[in-house]
């Protein structure tokens, strides 16, 4: 599933083909793409606006609309499983597997979907619908401190803290797998017994391997995740436990286990993240 690199690479890609242009019409494919709004009331909200910005927060592309020089709200994509946004050039085909089109004043901006998990939402008040979101791991919110204060405050085995969206947001089984490889950190871990120095390590490992997926515009190891120019990601190859269940750690080399922890497969190396005893177990008191 896409994860933060991936969708901030999606958006990176469509805002000059698609920031600044008025929609001239919208096309739906899949009703249910457009989260519980009719089509009518989809297309009479969104026809004859100016995308007036494109960017992303969490998990969502965020598309900020404009009338007549007024804000009108936001398109929120969301890609689940296997969404992707496309810019077109006029008179261009219209790509496989699309859902939702807007036809622009020039090109088109497609929402292609095989699995149809995606979403492609109007929210009058996109601020609002987003609100339950903990902070960015990229921006000036999530510092040290923070981190280390909130894992503090919690009982929870730190991979699924991670990854719930209210406690950070963006991360997702890939880059939690590799951050806390990098930290030195089981999966299993309660948060409330890591040390200060360890939390330096997690929010560093968290915020330079973000940093270097966006370079690399992020992961593809099956054939979904696609950049909007059609071309595959190339973090993967910088994997160090993600999908390598069964191979030499390439740290330690210590052979990489696969898990399942709260439902998600999770991989991680022996040695370089000891299994935590007792207390420091989620869910026990120390
Ligand atoms: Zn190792």
């Amino acid at each position: 599933m896409p994860e933060l690199p991936e969708v901030e690479t999606t958006a990176r890609l469509v805002r000059p083909g698609v920031e600044g242009r008025r929609v001239r019409a919208v096309e739906v494919e899949w009703l249910r793409t457009l989260g519980g709004s009719s089509e009518p009331a989809f297309r009479a909200a969104v026809v004859g606006t100016r995308i007036a910005a494109v960017h992303r927060r969490a998990k969502f592309v965020c598309l900020d609309l404009e009338r007549r020089g007024c804000p009108a709200g936001g398109l929120l994509v969301h890609l689940r499983m296997t969404g992707r946004l496309v810019v077109t050039a006029p008179r261009e085909p219209v790509p496989e597997w699309r859902k939702v089109s807007l036809q622009l004043d020039r090109g088109a901006l497609h929402f292609l979907d095989v699995r149809k998990f995606g979403r492609f939402t109007f929210h009058a008040d996109p601020e609002a619908a987003l609100a339950h979101l903990g902070p960015e791991p990229l921006g000036p919110e999530f510092t040290e401190e923070a981190l280390w204060a909130g894992l503090r405050s919690r009982r929870r085995a730190l991979k699924p803290l991670l990854l719930d969206q209210s406690f950070v947001a963006g991360l997702g089984n890939i880059y939690v797998d590799e951050a806390l490889h990098r930290a030195g950190l089981h999966p299993l871990r309660s948060s409330a017994s890591v040390r200060r120095a360890s939390a330096e390590a997690l929010h560093q490992a968290i915020r330079s391997i973000l940093a270097a997926a966006i370079e690399r515009e992020g992961s593809s190891f099956d054939t979904f995740y696609r950049t909007p120019e059609g071309k595959p990601g190339e973090y993967q190859h910088l994997f160090q436990v993600y999908g390598r269940g069964g191979q030499p750690c390439r740290t330690c080399g210590s052979t990489i286990q696969r898990l399942v922890v709260g439902q998600r497969g999770t991989h991680v190396c022996p040695r370089c993240q000891p299994r935590p005893r007792g207390a420091a177990l989620a869910g026990r008191r120390p």
